[in-house]
């Protein structure tokens, strides 16, 4: 064996499958039973729940070159999203793509005049450099790039808090205004997207040629790692392995464990809630954002979505799914936060509330690291203390599915001497 990676995430698998093409052997150790970390599905009842909610942003670079997004079924969702306003609610979004929206975009009051001028110029900003740009130079907290911009404190409360919230996991909008700007790039270069079987069609794609060739061993935790003069020695859960070189993809907490090195950078966590219903009280199937609590978290729900408006195939036929997202790690347990939710989504709906049946409360220690600004000069390299010892993973790079995919093709380019990739700028 030429290659051991420990995890089998995005990071992992890229990586992997990178060094196997280039005819390494390779012995991916995954501790759970799946592929996919933190990109999974499963199913409940027959309901298809993602790993909580998130999506694919087709435009990311690293997205072109690992996925064939042909063979995801992957289903467009409408890059915009409906305030919720108490019974009512205010469609904000990309006229070009979602024209539905235009009638909102006119007479919403969660935007002022200005707020209508200064989008169009936001987008225009962050489409004319190459999106790898726009991750480097001075940096700021989003709040203060906007307010600066001279946005209203309304739509920051009402849109970019919640909106970017979900994307971020803190609604403050404390994340860097270099990343926010990317993401913005992202969000409108290109389709946001989900396979319509779940996020899990994606760790699997990146999965089947190691699949194929049994590179995976599943239950498989790495414990310790101990160079020696041949390599490095991984003591797991099911025995001791050898390789001249190992790269540890596991999420930063883990890593930062088995490295003995500060490489995790802190958590963001968040909660899932997910709800099956027989008859829809909403035919949205736009994101819902909850303005209330403006910047702050004094709301329970931050954003929702009836997914299967969107994706009827992850619901068993009749029958309809609601995913809510709550940001950080409530005190309250299952049930208090499930009771708790429930009184918020009845400011929307009413007594029809009481029809929807929950089907799992999830939550995420590590969802993401924080990225407040200037986060990435802090951000760990790919060389650890361990000689024979490489790291890769989203913490090398960014929290999101670009990160992670990225940092596996350079841990892979780094072991191959592949030059090209190993000095593609973040982002690109
Ligand atoms: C709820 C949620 C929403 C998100 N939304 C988005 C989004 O919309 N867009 C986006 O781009 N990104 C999003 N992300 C972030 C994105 O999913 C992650 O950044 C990315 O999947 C991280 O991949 P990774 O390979 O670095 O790490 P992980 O996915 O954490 O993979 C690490 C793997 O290592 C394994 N492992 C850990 N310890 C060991 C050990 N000791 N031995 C063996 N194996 C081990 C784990 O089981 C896991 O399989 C979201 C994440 C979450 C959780």
């Amino acid at each position: 064996m030429d290659v051991i990676v420990i995890g089998a995430g995005l990071a992992g698998l890229t990586a992997a499958r990178t060094l196997q093409r280039a005819g390494k052997r390779v012995r991916v150790l995954e501790a759970s039973a799946v592929v996919g970390g933190r990109v999974q599905s499963r199913e409940r009842s027959g309901f298809t729940l993602d790993a909580g909610y998130q999506v694919l942003f087709e435009a990311y670079p690293a997205v072109e070159r690992q996925l064939d997004l042909s063979a995801l079924d992957l289903v467009r969702i409408p890059p915009s999203a409906a305030i919720r306003l108490g019974t009512k609610e205010e469609l904000l979004g990309d006229p070009r793509r979602d024209p539905g929206v235009i009638p909102g975009l006119l007479t919403a009051r969660s935007l002022t005049v200005k707020d209508r001028l200064l989008f169009g110029r936001l987008a225009a900003s962050v489409a004319v450099v190459p999106p790898h740009t726009l991750l480097t130079g001075p940096d700021e907290p989003t709040h203060a790039y906007l307010g600066r911009m001279g946005f209203s404190n309304t739509v920051l409360e009402r849109f970019f808090a919640p909106f970017f919230g979900g994307i971020f996991l803190r609604r403050d909008l404390s994340t860097s205004a270099r990343l926010f700007r990317y993401y913005l790039r992202m969000l409108l270069s290109g389709p946001v997207s989900l396979p319509r079987h779940g996020m899990s069609v994606l760790s699997g794609q990146l999965a089947s040629e190691l699949t194929s060739s049994g590179a995976i061993t599943f239950n498989a935790r790495a414990l310790k790692l101990t160079p020696h003069s041949r390599g490095v020695s991984v003591t797991t859960s099911l025995g001791e392995l050898d390789a001249p070189q190992v790269i540890v993809a596991t999420d930063p907490p883990s890593a930062a464990q088995l490295l003995g090195e500060d490489v995790s950078r802190g958590s963001v966590s968040s909660t899932y809630l997910y709800y099956a219903v027989d008859t829809a009280p909403d035919a949205q199937f736009r994101l819902l954002l909850n303005p209330v609590g403006g910047l702050g978290n004094s709301a329970l729900i931050n954003n929702a979505q009836w997914l299967s408006h969107l994706l009827p195939e992850r619901a068993p036929v009749g029958q309809h799914l609601l995913t809510v997202t709550v940001l950080g790690n409530p005190e309250l347990d299952d049930a208090a936060l499930d009771t708790a939710v429930r009184a918020e989504l009845s400011v929307w709906y009413g007594p029809q509330v009481a029809a929807l049946r929950t089907l799992a409360v999830e939550r995420i220690a590590h969802a993401q690291y924080p990225q407040s600004p200037g986060y990435a000069a802090q951000l760990p390299g790919h060389t650890t203390r361990l000689p024979g010892v490489l790291l890769a993973g989203e913490i090398t790079s960014m929290s999101g599915i670009q990160g992670a995919l990225e940092s596996g093709e350079r841990a892979a380019a780094i072991m191959l001497g592949d030059l090209a990739t190993m000095s593609r700028p973040r982002g690109a």
